[in-house]
């Protein structure tokens, strides 16, 4: 078979270089064709190899996607709320597999993202680790098992540069446990608490947001009864985990139906 063509978008970004690197390293299965960074970005017109450190690829940043999109098999995307959205549609266009690793979107983002979906294949999750993959299955059999005796509460720790909170993996927990309990995640949780808060109302699920230094990320589920208490955790030490995740649904989604797919359904957990 054909080596995958895959589009950057967000090539200069912290997952978009480490996507390029890892990328060029699978090499026998798919091609970096093109990549492409927000209009006025520094990187615009600098090759994506450079950018991420391995030395020129004759891939040139291009700032207009159109291209990209149209000449692509699959563009995975790490970059931002609005531009991801806009990447949908242009994905949905060309019948060009959309890997959506951006994290922060609102209902409203999610409506547009599901209306692309209807026209191509799209794999969207918050968190593309193997390893938090699992602990979210993990979480909801453990959130299914155990009654409300037992409190949910997820913590998350992040680098201090990270611009969302909670973490959309927190909140990816957060809706694993509530389907656990066969609840929605918006009517319990309880995003930040400050102040005099009140005691905690059962069957809530809280999180708690911590920031520093260059953590890749650290997710912790706990259910907290009386007297014991139950941890389902996670860290990751190199976003190459991410990267890594996130070329496999690329080339699963190769001849599969359009649709909004999960890394679960990638795993088949
Ligand atoms: P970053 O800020 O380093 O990179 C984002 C890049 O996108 C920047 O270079 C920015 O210029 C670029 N960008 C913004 N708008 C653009 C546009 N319209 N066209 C092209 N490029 C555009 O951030 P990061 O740490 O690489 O993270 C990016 C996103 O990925 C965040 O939402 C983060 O939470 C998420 N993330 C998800 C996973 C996962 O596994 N799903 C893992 C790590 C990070």
């Amino acid at each position: 078979m054909e080596p995958l063509k895959i589009g950057i978008v967000g090539a200069a970004g912290r997952m978009g270089a480490m996507l390029v690197r890892q990328v060029q390293a699978q090499g026998e299965v798919c091609k970096l064709i093109g990549a492409t960074e927000r209009a006025g970005s520094a990187a615009v017109g600098k090759d994506a190899g450079e950018l991420a450190g391995i030395g020129a690829l004759g891939i040139i940043v291009a700032a207009d996607p159109v291209e990209l999109f149209a000449k692509a098999d699959a563009v995975i995307d790490f970059t931002a709320p609005a531009a991801t959205v806009a990447h949908s549609v242009l994905a949905a266009q060309g019948k060009t597999i959309h890997i959506i690793g951006t994290t922060g979107l609102e209902a409203v983002h999610d409506a547009e993202i599901a209306k692309a979906a209807r026209h191509t294949a799209i794999v969207r999750a918050a968190n593309f680790s193997v390893g938090v993959n699992l602990i979210q299955a993990l979480t909801k059999r453990a959130a299914s098992l155990l009654d409300e005796e037992f409190d949910i509460e997820i913590v998350e720790m992040h680098h201090r540069p990270k611009v969302d909170a909670p973490s959309g993996t927190a909140l990816a927990l957060g809706d694993s446990a509530a389907a656990g309990r066969q609840v929605a995640l918006k009517d319990v949780a309880v995003r930040a608490r400050d102040g005099i808060t009140g005691a905690r109302k059962s069957g809530t699920i809280g999180f708690a947001t911590l920031r520093g230094g260059d953590v890749v990320g650290d997710h912790t589920v706990i259910f907290a009864a009386d007297g014991e208490r139950v941890e389902i955790g996670h860290k990751a030490s190199s976003r190459q985990i991410f990267a890594r995740g996130a070329v496999r649904p690329a080339l699963w989604a190769r001849g599969k139906a359009p649709g909004l797919y999960s890394m679960q359904d990638v795993l088949g957990f």
